[in-house]
């Protein structure tokens, strides 16, 4: 259904994006330009989509209808409490910063969610069918909770060259694996292309993004303000054993997950891409995540 947005939509939406220190200043002139909404309904998921005209192109409603019915299934099968997703399209794209200047949730981010309620904030068009996926996962038990981490900011910050005094959340590099997986897996499911042709280019991908983390981590410190380690050389190294990795999907809780990075880092490769990046100013993390 595409109807205006009410006031008090718009009032609550706005207070969102102007209060989290994630979202993109483009969000808010996004919003403002917005008139309209299209509520896309699939099960227990409702996704309310901005619009700035009374028109939804059909290509933009079958991705969004698309997107919408993964998370339902997703919801389904883990049990989800029922999701209401707000999506402001900004067309800003993902970009690694410059030289000198270090990665900040403007490069990277793309939504935002509170574990403890029910709404997903989504404030970029690009990649937003993955990152619908992603802010789904944190509200299932594969987003890991501490105990199940216990050692394993320890093991990274010892083997790879993070800055002290840089936040560091593991956690969001298994989120991450996770939902590209499921993008992955849907959309092999939905096209019949088989999951290894997709899954291998998504690993490809992000060993040469990894790459270009860690090697510029040989000069100095990483440091970011956001989660880009984590989104990146973490999700690298869970995706890269994913075999080993989804034994733990079937089951309500984790292994402690520190025998399992110690074992994905001793076997990580010890060639690693010196090319330049495929999509050298992109920063996006998906080959497949708008599909
Ligand atoms: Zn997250």
């Amino acid at each position: 259904m595409l109807r205006p947005i009410r006031q008090d939509e718009r009032s609550a939406w706005e207070n969102e994006l102007s209060d989290s220190r994630f979202v993109i200043h483009e969000a808010m002139t996004k919003l403002k330009n917005s008139h309209y909404v299209y509520d896309a309904i699939i099960g227990n998921v409702h996704v309310k989509y901005a619009l700035e005209f009374n028109n939804i192109p059909s290509r933009v409603l079958m991705k969004l209808l698309r997107a919408t019915k993964r998370v339902s299934q997703l919801s389904k099968h883990f049990s989800i409490i029922p999701l209401s997703y707000v999506i402001v399209p900004c067309a800003e794209k993902r970009r690694w910063p410059s030289n000198e200047q270090h990665v900040t949730s403007a490069n990277i981010n793309g939504g935002f969610t509170y574990k403890t309620g029910d709404i997903v904030y989504i404030f970029r068009e690009e990649e937003y069918p993955k990152v619908m996926l992603h802010e789904a996962i944190h509200h299932t038990h594969l987003d890991p909770v501490p105990s199940n981490l216990v050692g394993v900011e320890t093991l990274f910050r010892d083997t790879f060259n993070i800055a002290t005094n840089m936040r560091f959340l593991p956690a969001e590099g298994v989120v991450e694996a996770f939902a590209v997986y499921y993008q992955c897996k849907f959309i092999a499911d939905e096209t019949n292309i088989p999951f290894d042709a997709i899954w291998s280019r998504e690993l490809t991908y992000m060993r040469e993004q990894s790459a270009a983390i860690i090697s510029s981590s040989k000069t100095k410190p990483w440091f970011e303000t956001t989660n880009a380690f984590a989104y990146i050389v973490v999700k690298w190294l869970c995706c890269m054993n994913m075999d080993e990795f989804v034994t733990y999907i079937n089951k309500q809780t984790y292994q402690p997950l520190l025998p399992f990075f110690k074992h994905a880092i001793d076997t990580m490769p010890v060639s690693m891409p010196t090319d330049r990046l495929q999509y050298p100013s992109s920063m996006r993390l998906t080959i497949f995540g708008d599909l």
